[in-house]
């Protein structure tokens, strides 16, 4: 018997084992080696260790242990948001089969991915907000970073209009743009179809010139939309006038994203609402008292 059974094999309780950790600067999500990497016997912290090739060349190459500054500079790359730090598949949690089936898909494409591969069919998310579409994207590049090094990048499509509207007025042409987002091996746009509706022919411009070139490039396109297709169960938005994604990015561009991307729903209840609703029902529970009581209780009903 050990006084300290496999103490070293229990994954570091700081990153889980991943060697990495992700921490707010500027408002900004920076990928930062986890202090246990200084303790790698193969690397003592550097992320960067001389291996042999098969050709019995010596490389430089970056160790696995989560220090290799190349691969922390890819993950401060996807350009996570703050709020989405600790996304990862393994913590999505489904609240129906709908949403579990869209977690599995999220994990079946991170594992099938090939880098340099080209010409993979890419995602589209669809459900009401609320319901971790998000949370899939940015787990699906995180993961595909961390495993496999791979170079993605996240953008809310309405914040991505304004930034090209800003750079068009700072004298950049449509090509400078784009350059950045036709690179990376994945993007993923959250939000589309959100816009102004005063500058609709702008907004389905830049979406189709994105996906144009995604598509020439060989590379595939991770996306999220709020709004239904036709003859979905539910609505968007909630208040006013319900429109589809079709409606929304127009006829042309929705056929093309089907050409291009599996459509996967992720419906079910806002699960912000939800919590929120689960935080009211909490006291009840505790009284024993079947949840919806507690208004009867108060009125003194019975
Ligand atoms: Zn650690
Ligand atoms: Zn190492």
């Amino acid at each position: 018997m050990s006084a300290r059974p496999e103490a070293s094999n229990a994954p570091c309780a700081e990153c889980q084992g991943e060697g990495v950790r992700f921490v707010a600067r500027e408002g900004r999500a920076v990928a930062v080696a986890c202090v246990c990497t200084q303790a790698c016997p193969k690397c003592g912290g550097a992320g960067r260790l001389y291996q042999q090739d098969a050709r019995g060349y010596t490389q430089l190459a970056g160790c696995d242990c989560g220090a290799d500054p190349r691969r922390l500079a890819i993950l401060s790359g996807l350009r996570i948001p703050v709020k989405f730090m600790g996304a990862k598949t393994s913590t999505y949690q489904p609240k129906n089969s709908e949403q579990a089936k869209a977690q599995a898909r999220a994990v079946r494409f991170i594992e099938e991915f090939m880098p340099n591969a080209s010409g993979g069919r890419g995602i589209l998310f669809l459900g009401q907000p609320g319901t971790g579409k998000t949370h899939l994207l940015l787990s699906i590049l995180r993961e595909l970073a961390l495993q496999k090094g791979v170079r993605g990048r996240y953008e809310e499509f309405s914040l991505l209009l304004s930034d090209i509207k800003d750079g068009f007025s700072k004298g950049l042409s449509t090509r400078e743009w784009l350059e950045p987002l036709r690179q990376v091996d994945v993007l993923a746009i959250d939000e589309v179809g959100k816009g102004t509706s005063r500058n609709v022919e702008f907004e389905q411009g830049v979406l189709d010139e994105i996906i144009s070139v995604r598509y020439n490039a060989g590379r595939p396109t991770l996306l999220a939309s709020n709004y239904p297709r036709a003859g979905s169960l539910w609505k968007f938005p909630e208040v006013g006038v319900p429109e589809t994604l079709e409606h929304r990015v127009g006829p042309r561009i929705y056929s093309r994203l089907h050409e291009l991307c599996d459509f996967v729903e992720v419906t079910g209840e806002d699960h912000r609402k939800q919590q929120h609703e689960e935080r009211e029902r909490a006291p009840q529970a505790r009284r024993g008292l079947p949840p919806g009581s507690a208004r009867t209780a108060r009125l003194g009903g019975k």
